[in-house]
């Protein structure tokens, strides 16, 4: 049974990065004007509240997205995260409210674009589908997205935005994990993948980063933010983006959105690593 709420995490440090990423890619491929398939396999409930017991149990958004939703000086690269943080608050002056992977896509979608959305918990893909379900782009479904994702591949329009964000909770996630991705590229590797990861034992990650790493694919680009430094103690020290086939310059943008992150997220002895673990 999955015991997992992503409610607790919502807007964490982990998430600012894996979003604000989110949209850059997003971005760089809406520069075509092309129609564009995003497959989210592990979709969440596509929106939360931050006031709510879940948010407020951990307060982890108040070391995440709080510390940047009011700044100024933000760069380039996490001006339209923020605005639509701000958006999906509609406006209001506190942040009450923090959109899920999907939400961020709904607001960034064009009408020639759609979305596959899976998520297994009941409870969240109920929310998920109450608040996207009824739109004719998207499609809601309960199932596994890691089987989801090979049915889904290669779309039609032969475009597509692969985001797989697994809880983590079953130790075979790590093998089967990269198992679906290898698969799937196999089927479509003209993908865009995002692959999101922890690190709460460094070994574990970097096991499953290394089947990756060694599966023949080219083009593969780490962009990771640790908080703190690796550790045998529980909990998780570090979080970080696994990127297929990346736009072009997403390495350059990835690095500005870290410099500016690391010094208001940094919980002390953390690092930012961009680099290339597979060229061309
Ligand atoms: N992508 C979301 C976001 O960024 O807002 C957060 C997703 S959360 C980290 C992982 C989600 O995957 C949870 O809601 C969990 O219920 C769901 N899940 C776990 N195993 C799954 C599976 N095999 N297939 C689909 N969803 C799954």
């Amino acid at each position: 049974m999955l015991s997992y709420r992503h409610g607790y995490h919502a807007g964490n440090y982990a998430d600012v990065l894996k979003h604000a990423i989110l949209l850059q890619v997003l971005k760089s491929m809406h520069k075509k004007n092309k129609p564009l398939a995003y497959i989210d396999t592990h979709a969440g409930a596509g929106g939360y509240a931050l006031t709510d017991e879940f948010a407020q149990k951990t307060g982890e958004y108040l070391e995440g997205v709080a510390k940047i939703w009011d700044k100024d000086d933000l760069p380039e690269s996490l001006q339209q995260y923020i605005e639509d943080v701000k958006h999906f608050n509609q406006g209001k002056s506190e942040l009450s409210f923090y959109p899920g992977s999907p939400g961020f896509v709904d607001m960034n979608m064009r009408d020639k674009d759609r979305m596959v959305l899976h998520e297994l918990h009941g409870t969240d893909h109920a929310l998920l589908d109450e608040q996207l379900g009824s739109d004719k782009q998207v499609r809601v479904i309960k199932a596994d997205g890691l089987k989801g994702l090979l049915g889904a591949v290669p779309p039609l329009e032969r475009r597509g935005l692969v985001l797989i964000d697994p809880s983590y909770e079953m130790k075979t996630d790590y093998q089967d994990v990269p198992n679906a991705i290898i698969k799937a590229y196999k089927r479509f590797s003209t993908g865009v993948y995002i692959l999101w990861y922890p690190v709460v034992k460094r070994a574990q990650t970097e096991e499953m980063l290394k089947m990756l790493i060694g599966s023949g694919i080219k083009r593969q680009l780490r962009i990771e933010q640790a908080v703190k430094a690796d550790s045998d103690e529980f909990g998780m020290t570090a979080a970080g983006l696994w990127i297929i086939n990346p736009p072009w310059q997403l390495d350059e943008t990835a690095t500005e959105m870290l410099d500016y992150l690391s010094p208001l997220l940094n919980q002390g002895g953390g690092k930012i690593t961009v680099k290339w673990e597979v060229g061309e």
